[in-house]
């Protein structure tokens, strides 16, 4: 069977580590699926088995199967939620701050209806956490900046905080480290698969600020990964921890080179842990934006 991908942008996975999305764009052309960027199709004509895409240049392309990407929105806009006293964007997404509080002080939202990190995980947790606040002891909602996440692609990504070019824009002085590698299991199979994987380190605390890799298993691998992350794990702990060998997952504690320095002749931004008293977070954007502010 022959796969085309189209997509609006450059690359696929807008908002992925460009190493992430450059690497990926490279498997999947090796494993035979056609990229075709910035090609919306301009007209879709047929029927179940039998579909012609008119694309922006004019040419036409037939194919049996079509699965159509639509993306989502809050379906929030027949709510009326302003007349209450309820913010919300250009997205119709609710505008809550950090403890899921929106401008009405005894409504809060949670979920993919902030969109902010839209993923199951996220929703129960911010749940849970409201409910506790309100019915139980104190608790601080899940921490947005090192919740972990799949891309089921072949090979698939795992991925654990902001992308590089995020960080490189808060300001923040970072050590990156990097192995991009084929796995041993390959050098039996001739398959031409690689591995990449990437440490994002603040360079005054040492904290890691992000994980990104593309290769097997990466979604269980990056799993693990989150709660050395969560507990605020520093690159000498990554260099502490003994590699379980042979495996792929071990290039993550045997990275010793440095392969490139990033702001590194601007000012020195270190890693707070506190968090801005009161950041309004209404789209995927601002909540980038309040991620840079946590690193500066
Ligand atoms: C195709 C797809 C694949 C996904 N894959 C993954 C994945 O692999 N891993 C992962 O973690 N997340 C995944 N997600 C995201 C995940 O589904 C959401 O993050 C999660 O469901 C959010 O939970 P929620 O309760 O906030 O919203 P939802 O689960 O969307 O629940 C909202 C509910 O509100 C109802 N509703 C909507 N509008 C109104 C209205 N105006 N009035 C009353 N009721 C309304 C809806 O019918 C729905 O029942 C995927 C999403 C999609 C679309």
């Amino acid at each position: 069977m022959r796969v085309a991908l189209l997509y609006r942008d450059r690359l696929t996975l807008r908002g992925f580590d460009e190493d992430l999305r450059t690497r990926l764009a490279a498997a999947l052309a090796q494993g035979g699926i056609a990229a075709k960027p910035g090609q919306v199709p301009t007209r879709v004509e047929g029927n179940a088995g039998a579909w012609r895409l008119t694309l922006p240049s004019g040419d036409t392309l037939d194919v049996p199967w079509l699965l159509n990407a639509t993306g989502r929105r809050p379906n929030t806009a027949s709510l009326a939620l302003d007349t209450v006293g309820i913010s919300t964007d250009s997205k119709h997404a609710v505008i809550v701050d950090l403890m899921c509080q929106t401008a009405l002080p005894h409504a809060y939202a949670i979920g993919d209806v902030t969109n902010r990190k839209n993923l199951t995980p996220v929703a129960i947790a911010e749940g849970r956490a409201v409910a506790d606040r309100l019915f139980g002891q104190p608790v601080a909602q899940p921490d947005l900046d090192r919740v972990a996440t799949g891309v089921f692609t072949l090979p698939p990504i795992g991925t654990i905080g902001p992308s590089e070019h995020e960080l490189a824009a808060s300001g923040a002085k970072l050590r990156v480290y990097e192995a991009d590698f084929k796995p041993m299991r390959h050098a039996f199979t001739g398959r031409g698969e690689r591995c990449y994987m990437k440490l994002l380190v603040d360079d005054a605390s040492d904290r890691v600020l992000a994980v990104h890799m593309l290769g097997a298993d990466a979604p269980e691998i990056v799993q693990s990964l989150a709660v050395a992350m969560t507990a605020g794990a520093t690159k000498a702990h990554f260099d502490a921890t003994i590699a379980v060998h042979p495996t792929v997952a071990e290039e993550f504690v045997l990275m010793r080179t440095l392969k490139r320095r990033v702001n590194w002749r601007k000012r020195s931004a270190s890693v707070s842990t506190r968090r801005p008293a009161a950041v309004q977070l209404n789209s995927q954007r601002e909540h980038r934006r309040a991620a840079h502010r946590l690193f500066s």
